[in-house]
């Protein structure tokens, strides 16, 4: 396989981080960008001794100088954004423009370098959504004024300008809508379910859980949703979106006695009203991605199962606790 260029932006982040690394040991050369707002420098420390690989510390969203010196760039995967609502939420603002101006940048630095860019969208762009799985045809239903719509509608209108560059510049930008995904490097207090009730079950705190439990999630590990980012960069339609996830259908309330069960100790569910929870009261009831599209046309297939990932995850942090101290 020919040795590429390739960026990442965010690529300290949790996803960035395990995409470093596969491409790394794929042979290519990688420069991982990212400010450190929501990712960390030890999520990469590991790969700071690889020749192949390089960090530079920018934000997408102011001119990068180092970018311009840099001869080829073969591909971009634009990842550069906070996905936890703790964190999108602490600077919505910045949040908006790193998704829209930053990748606005990246796909001039894509039109300039001829490479091709995977833009990294989300399963916010179904916002709550109405119509269950979601395949990429269905248009969604986001409120824009709500307070997790800096993060939703900005990453639709990164899907908008990813398909404008491509229309007007035929920049081969190809956009991928992650669904809930998680592994190793998550940040413990990264607010989001999983973490949040990882770090519960360590310290013996309840679990608690809103709307009786009865929201519904997939949750795809973090070694399938590589995948599948590769596989819509290497493979798909230029100016198309492609779901990718699991098919694994669990409640909060059955994620919950899964944990339990894994673990084994004093936690135990506790019901709470959804107010108590900040910036959580209006996440979707129903996230369930469609994936017919790139099993079909990218032969995507999810393979770890939900428990036996969950295993894993408590296992990592057992050998090396809150890496990110985020
Ligand atoms: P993360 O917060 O761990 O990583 C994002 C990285 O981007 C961080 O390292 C952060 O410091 C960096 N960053 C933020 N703003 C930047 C800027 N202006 N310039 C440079 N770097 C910047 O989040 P993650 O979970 O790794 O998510 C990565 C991407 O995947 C995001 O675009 C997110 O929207 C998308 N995504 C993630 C999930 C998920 O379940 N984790 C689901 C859907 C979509």
């Amino acid at each position: 396989m020919r040795t590429k260029t390739i960026l990442i932006t965010g690529g300290a982040g949790f996803i960035g981080s395990h995409l470093c690394e596969s491409l790394i040991a794929a042979g290519h050369k990688v420069i991982c960008l990212d400010n450190l707002f929501s990712g960390s420098r030890a999520n990469v420390a590991h790969l700071f001794k690889e020749k192949n690989f390089s960090f530079i510390k920018a934000d997408i969203v102011e001119p990068v100088p180092a970018l311009g010196k840099l001869g080829k760039i073969d591909e971009i995967y634009n990842l550069a954004c906070p996905a936890s609502p703790v964190w999108y939420q602490k600077d919505p603002v910045q949040t908006v423009r790193t998704t829209v101006l930053g990748t606005a940048n990246m796909l001039e630095l894509a039109r300039k370098k001829k490479a091709k860019l995977l833009q990294a969208s989300t399963s916010e762009v179904y916002g709550d959504p109405l119509e269950h799985p979601q395949k990429e045809t269905y248009r969604g239903n986001v409120n824009p004024l709500g307070e997790r719509s800096v993060y939703q509608e900005s990453k639709r209108f990164g899907e908008t300008l990813s398909n404008a560059f491509w229309r007007a510049h035929g920049i081969p930008a190809k956009i991928v809508r992650i669904f809930h995904t998680f592994g190793p490097r998550l940040s413990l207090n990264d607010g989001r379910v999983i973490p949040e009730f990882m770090r519960r079950c360590f310290a013996g705190e309840d679990l608690e859980v809103i709307r009786g439990g009865s929201s519904v999630r997939t949750f795809s590990y973090i070694s399938d949703t590589i995948e599948g980012a590769w596989r819509v960069l290497l493979l798909g339609h230029p100016g198309e979106s492609y779901n990718v996830g699991s098919r694994e259908e669990i409640t909060i309330d059955g994620l919950a006695k899964l944990f339990i069960k894994i673990f084994g100790g004093s936690s135990r569910i506790k019901f709470v009203e959804e107010n108590a929870q900040k910036g959580f009261a209006t996440t979707p009831q129903k996230t369930i991605p469609d994936l017919e599209k790139i099993e079909r046309e990218l032969g995507y297939k999810s393979k770890i199962p939900l428990e036996a990932g969950l295993f894993r995850l408590k296992e990592w942090y057992e050998l090396y606790g809150n890496l990110s101290q985020k």
